[in-house]
């Protein structure tokens, strides 16, 4: 009984997502196969597969599944990618990076968010995940090139540029700029590693990356 309805709880979210613009069948199979429900205290697990974000404690939020499948689907994943994930919060943005990459390293500010991030990536069964405690915005030169960097908190003044640095030729970069307006950035480096492709797409609200 219990099962059937989360089973239906997590088919009516793939089916919002779907209506919503999410075309990429990989990345809603991702979103379908990590279990949300990991990612959120107790008191949430009812709302796990709600399309919404939640809070998660430190004044932070687990991202809303809508923007982690379009950041996810931007960033055309195929399964070998070395990603940066920067924000790693709940770990749950990280768990779906992880299910379509090959490794994901992410970085969180906050030791607690880490810490329990870390038990719920084991709970939620992703081995794929290396987290260290520090300041995303610089990346994590003793890992970099990325193929894919996945940013999970608003950059007021653009895109670090330690993030693009570490970027492999070729590479894309997802990110949130802006302050009270925010939108997403998509970055690629070229093929030749010399110039930076920057969009600026739909608009959202994230928390600041301090
Ligand atoms: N992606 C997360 C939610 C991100 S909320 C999830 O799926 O749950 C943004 C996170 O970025 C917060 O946990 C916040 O503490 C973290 N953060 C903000 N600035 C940061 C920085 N400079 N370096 C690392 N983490 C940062």
């Amino acid at each position: 009984m219990e099962t059937s309805d989360a089973l239906g709880r997590i088919e009516r979210l793939i089916s919002d997502l779907r209506a919503a613009g999410v075309r990429d069948e990989r990345v809603l199979g991702a979103l379908r196969a990590v279990p949300r429900e990991c990612f959120v205290t107790a008191q949430q697990r009812a709302e796990a597969w709600e399309n919404r974000p939640l809070s998660i404690g430190e004044g932070q939020t687990i991202s809303q599944p809508l923007v982690v499948a379009r950041m996810c689907a931007l960033l055309d994943l195929r399964g070998t990618e070395r990603v940066l994930d920067v924000g790693t919060g709940s770990g749950y943005h990280a768990a779906v990076l992880a299910t379509l990459s090959a490794w994901v390293w992410s970085v969180e500010r906050h030791e607690s968010l880490s810490s329990l991030a870390e038990c719920q990536l084991r709970n939620a069964g992703i081995a794929n995940v290396t987290l260290r405690v520090g300041d995303g915005a610089l990346g994590l030169p003793d890992v970099a090139p990325f193929d894919v960097i996945s940013v999970g908190a608003a950059a007021g003044a653009g895109v670090p540029a330690a993030l693009e640095a570490q970027l492999e030729p070729g590479g894309r970069l997802i990110a949130p700029v802006g302050d009270e307006t925010q939108h997403l950035v998509l970055v690629r480096r070229a093929p030749d590693g010399l110039t930076f492709e920057r969009r600026r797409l739909e608009r959202v609200r994230f928390v600041p990356l301090r």
